[in-house]
């Protein structure tokens, strides 16, 4: 008899291989990584399975080499959620398991275990890691002294020349370091500090916090509370609880740009160690966080859609924030929905789960119908009140940058009162359209064929595809005019437009091409708090969760895009965005404007928005899905297919249509015939779809698992790169 291994792989295989454990080799558990040969390579894979079998007819197959983990790295609810999820979004299990490691243990490379120790400064309460200090020679100095202290002083920190991110606040305060036993793990739960500066809560938020935490039933919560109702402080309060119990909570939250308001408030109110996992960490920084958590070293992780996968030692609760939001879903290979993936989680740990937004995506309204959710409302804000709104029709009244008189006299007439105004336009660039005035030639980029956009200030002409820039070209490609114009207007010619009528009057803008990294994106935030600025202009990054005390005044300056979308979901999107955005006035004792300029100010989604309210809006839209039977009343699938000429991908959805074709048995399926993508091109790739359509997600589930195998085989399948896209958002 010998031991056969079967291994799982990240890409370079689909399905498991197996291989022979040599003799002398302890037997790997199931979750840990092992090197073995592929062809004549050497390759990282995660064993799957173990099995004794009979010599002869094994004895072609290839030895591990080696073993990289003595213990699994998943905890056994991880494995079975990712099986799950393996099966539910039909994707190979290996990538799956790989996507939820942090990337660094895809390689062999193995890192040793840090001391690390925690400070916090007093009366504030910021906590940072002195480790995360080590990349300059005066910075590992500072840490052997830090990491021989206890406590230090703001002037001893200054002679350090360290240059902590929160030096500002230093001031005339002490830094502590948190107390440690010789047992990491416990370090924090003996000195849970929650800060005194909290409000008392209203009589709608205390009763929330009571039924949650005396909850018994676990089934999740939807917390929908309007705009600046102080569902941040009820998750406080729960977590609170949480930490007194001893146990971590993970928060994910859709955006960085979020973080670091939310952030502050949860180390301004606990002195445990909080961290945040996001995107722009490196890989290794990312990777200790992981492990602390998996040691329970950490108190909270406040991470966006791929925290989920963290590995706790006692995690007690999940808060997904503004649950409505589409950067949950991953786009590319595994195209999972963390929101969703969330709610499996608490069931498998058998954990309270509280999803809170303003405006609730359609699917949530669903599920609370069908009873799968528990919804509860904040309905007022503690501070401030709804804004006011005022629709400006602008059909016959030129105007540049969409800037009509009323408008402009609006802004002034705040600014004027010392109050703050936002000018939302969610198109960022100076224009989006660069023609040749002599031969109407526009430059386009051939990787996507669309449209560059023109941005001046960087002056350079870009792909809002694939992100590709060239310097503006001086010359039409055709007739070599010079004669070159901009088209229309984004967020570049908006603030220049704006300067011009207000020179005297401070404007910052936050978009992709301003806030570059988190530490532009504090300054231009600290601008706005401290009321430097009185003129913000931004894209959506400007629109979500922010808390601006003093604007009094916003515009949405274009809005008709949405009207002439044929995406079922564009109301739904339109809602939630118009409402998120106007729910950024108004916040403190000043009452709050909201101006919305179009084409079509009678627009029927419109008016029945702006009469109704969100909710009842949204309950609405969600009647016309289920009369057309449209998601969340049926469950939908797509295959995409991308590649270099278009016809592959054609080829390929043909066949996978040919084999649905033949399976399907049930009247009751739709199946399209192959479509393109709404980017039908990018990066040189022509884009692809086939969608199917069933009343059941289960059956939909169980036919696409029969014929998988068979559309995996299919030879076109080769010359096209593809994937599945379970309960897509994206077209
Ligand atoms: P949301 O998360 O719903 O947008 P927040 O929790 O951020 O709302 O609350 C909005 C503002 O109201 C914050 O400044 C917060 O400190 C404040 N706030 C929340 N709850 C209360 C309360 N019970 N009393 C007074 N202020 C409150
Ligand atoms: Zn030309
Ligand atoms: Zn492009």
């Amino acid at each position: 008899m010998i031991t056969i291994i079967q291994v799982v792989f990240y890409k370079e295989v689909t399905f498991p291989l197996e291989y022979i454990l040599p003799n002398g080799m302890f037997l790997p558990k199931k979750g840990c990584r092992v090197l073995v040969p592929i062809k004549k390579r050497k390759v990282i894979g995660i064993v799957w399975s173990c099995k004794k079998k009979n010599t002869v007819r094994y004895n072609k197959l290839k030895s591990i080499y080696k073993i990289l983990d003595n213990e699994p790295l998943f905890s056994k609810d991880m494995w079975k959620l990712l099986c799950l999820a393996s099966q539910y979004y039909h994707h190979p299990i290996g990538s799956v398991l790989f996507n939820a490691l942090p990337n660094i243990l895809r390689r062999e490379k193995s890192f040793p275990v840090k001391i690390f120790s925690y400070w916090k400064i007093t009366d504030s309460g910021m906590i940072f890691e002195s480790n995360r200090l080590k990349r300059y020679p005066q910075q590992k100095r500072a840490l052997t002294i830090l990491q021989s202290k206890i406590a230090i002083s703001s002037d001893e920190v200054k002679k350090l020349s360290i240059n902590i991110y929160s030096l500002k606040s230093l001031k005339k305060k002490k830094l502590v370091q948190l107390s440690k036993s010789s047992n990491n793990e416990v370090f924090w739960r003996n000195n849970i500090e929650v800060s005194e500066k909290k409000p008392k809560l209203n009589l709608e938020q205390s009763e929330i916090v009571k039924k949650i935490t005396s909850d018994k039933m676990l089934v999740p919560w939807l917390l929908v509370g309007i705009t600046g109702s102080g569902k941040t402080e009820v998750y406080l309060r729960i977590i609170e609880n949480i930490l007194i119990s001893g146990k971590q909570t993970l928060m994910l939250v859709p955006e960085i740009s979020l973080t670091p308001q939310t952030t502050r408030r949860f180390y301004e109110r606990f002195n445990v160690p909080i961290e945040v996992l996001h995107s722009s960490l490196n890989n290794r920084e990312k990777f200790f966080i992981w492990e602390r958590s998996k040691n329970g070293e950490n108190a909270i992780i406040i991470g966006t859609r791929s925290a989920l996968f963290t590995n706790f030692k006692n995690l007690g609760l999940i808060i997904v924030d503004e649950e409505h939001d589409s950067s949950y879903k991953q786009q590319h290979g595994w195209c999972y929905h963390a929101r969703n993936m969330a709610i499996w989680r608490a069931k498998q740990e058998n954990i309270p789960i509280i999803m809170g937004t303003a405006t609730p995506s359609l699917e949530s309204l669903f599920n609370v119908e069908i009873g799968k959710y528990r919804r509860i409302d904040l309905t007022r804000r503690p501070e401030g009140y709804l804004p006011s709104h005022h629709i400006f029709d602008l059909k016959g009244r030129p105007s540049t940058c969409n800037l009509s008189r009323s408008l402009i006299h609006s802004i002034k007439n705040q600014v004027s009162q010392n109050n703050q105004v936002m000018l939302f336009l969610n198109r960022r660039g100076y224009s989006p359209v660069l023609i040749c005035h002599k031969c109407g030639l526009v430059s386009e980029c051939l990787r996507c064929e669309h449209y560059y956009t023109l941005h001046k200030n960087q002056k350079k002409i870009e792909c809002h595809y694939c992100n590709q820039s060239f310097p503006i070209p001086i010359q039409c490609s055709k007739c070599s005019s010079t004669d070159l114009i901009s088209l229309g207007f984004g967020t570049e010619k908006l603030e220049e437009r704006i300067r011009q009528i207000f020179p005297n009057i401070p404007v910052v803008r936050i978009d992709k091409d301003t806030v570059k990294n988190t530490y532009l994106l504090k300054e231009k935030l600290s601008l706005i708090n401290t009321k430097e600025a009185k003129i913000l202009i931004g894209t959506q990054m400007l629109a979500k969760g922010h808390h601006f005390s003093n604007v009094t005044l916003v515009a949405l300056i274009d809005i008709d895009g949405v009207f002439f979308s044929n995406d079922y979901r564009a109301s739904e999107k339109f809602a939630q965005l118009f409402t998120q955005v106007s729910g950024r006035a108004g916040r403190s004792l000043k009452k709050g404007k909201v101006i919305l300029q179009t084409h079509h100010p009678n627009h029927p989604v419109l008016s029945s928005l702006i009469k109704k309210g969100y909710i009842e809006f949204a309950l609405e839209i969600l009647k016309e899905r289920k009369e057309s039977l449209l998601p969340p009343y049926s469950s939908h699938i797509i295959i995409r297919s991308r590649d270099r000429n278009g016809s592959n991908s054609l080829n390929f959805l043909t066949e996978v249509r040919k084999i649905i074709l033949k399976h399907m048995d049930n009247t009751n399926l739709y199946l399209s015939n192959p479509i393109p993508s709404t980017i039908p091109k990018k990066k040189g790739f022509f884009r692809w779809f086939l969608l199917i359509q069933h009343s059941s997600k289960i059956f939909l589930n169980i036919m696409l698992s029969k014929m998988i195998k068979k559309i995996q085989n299919i030879p076109e399948g080769k010359n096209v790169r593809w994937n599945i896209d379970v309960d897509p958002i994206e077209h």
